[in-house]
């Protein structure tokens, strides 16, 4: 079965039609990337909704099974008359996209039309599980953010500001294929290591620890990595820091598997940090799932609902940290695929032993 069959199963026990609003689920749907358009998809029709600027590429590069209209008189107005020729009389949208402003817009162009939220759901629940074409796509994204890894330890200089290190970063990737990135790029130096979601300043950077997170966009989908490296040398105690982040990351890594608890697999590094004596320095959750966008289903977390486990499919990150405040910090992030046999795969092949430069 297709992903549009899968999903039309799915709609059919709920509503007569659905309309498909974000450029992400329109994206796994149809596989055209584009902001402004609709799909509304019925039980045994599929329709594709593009203006003239799109109408180029969305004839070239749709499913065939969509067959595509072009909009002359506004995307509701249209979504109103294939409505009205299927006589739909429900319509399931994305909860977590449309607003309501939209909502009021569409309900007034189709006004006898009853619109009902759980396409989200439905979708989210499919993005979670990647196929293989997915996974080759985010392996080949993590490969290019890999080989932007290796080319910044070529490049940073102890004159750099931190914009220069994420600059070089994102320039490096688009320059090799990438369409985009997967957000926007983390190099924190010095004292700003310590704000996990720090912003590169126009500043130079500072000794010690420079945290740098990053990923690509490619194929349509995401690549999230973090590394932190030393400007200068390590002291004693950063050392002491760093190995706590790395031996938490990597009992992580050897704990995960299908089957293992997200909340558990928390533990598993949270414990670990917790025990070298940095409570209160891993305020964030270990670890995020990956695809189409950057941060999507499952999350493992320390609330993450005890039935949630990692399944083959899954795409994540296992990320922990150590934030000292006002003082430094350090993270160090991989991204793994649970495959079909239960067993990982981890797409990020930088080093993470300590580098000094
Ligand atoms: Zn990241
Ligand atoms: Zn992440």
């Amino acid at each position: 079965m297709t992903r549009l069959e899968r999903f039309q199963k799915e709609l059919t026990a709920r509503t007569d039609a659905a309309l498909i609003t974000s450029p992400q689920n329109q994206f796994y749907l149809s596989g055209l990337h584009y902001d402004d358009g609709y799909l509304l998809i019925l039980a045994d029709a599929a329709y594709l909704l593009a203006d003239f600027r799109y109408i180029e590429v969305a004839r070239r590069e749709a499913d065939p099974a969509f067959t595509v209209v072009l909009v002359e008189k506004g995307m509701n107005k249209t979504v109103a008359e294939l409505i009205g020729k299927h006589k739909a009389e429900s319509l399931l949208v994305e909860e977590a996209h449309m607003t309501l402003a939209a909502e009021a817009r569409l309900s007034a162009a189709v006004p006898r039309i009853s619109v009902v939220r759980g396409a989200t759901e439905i979708l989210t629940e499919m993005r979670v599980l990647k196929d293989a074409r997915e996974l080759s796509a985010i392996a080949a994204a993590q490969e290019l953010t890999d080989a932007a890894f290796s080319h910044i330890l070529e490049y940073i200089r102890p004159d750099l500001r931190e914009i220069d290190v994420a600059l070089e970063l994102e320039f490096f990737m688009r320059k090799n294929g990438a369409e985009g990135l997967a957000f926007d790029t983390i190099a924190v130096s010095g004292s700003a290591s310590s704000m996990p979601h720090g912003v590169p300043r126009d500043r130079k950077l500072e000794k010690g620890f420079l945290t740098m997170d990053f990923g690509a966009r490619l194929g349509g989908y995401c690549s999230d990595m973090t590394r932190t490296v030393v400007i200068g040398k390590a002291d004693d105690e950063m050392k002491r820091l760093y190995e706590t982040v790395l031996t938490a990351q990597k009992s992580a890594l050897a704990a995960a598997r299908g089957g293992v608890g997200c909340k558990a697999l928390d533990a598993v590094a949270r414990d670990i940090i917790h025990g070298a004596g940095y409570v209160g320095c891993f305020g964030h959750s270990l670890g995020h799932g990956v695809g189409i966008d950057i941060h999507e289903a499952p999350r493992l977390s320390s609330a993450a609902p005890q039935a949630d486990l990692l399944r083959p499919g899954h795409v994540v990150t296992v990320e922990p940290g150590i934030y000292l405040e006002g003082k430094y910090g350090c993270r160090i992030e991989d991204m793994i695929a649970v495959l079909p046999d239960g067993s990982i795969r981890n797409f990020t092949q930088s080093p993470k032993e300590l580098i000094e430069l």
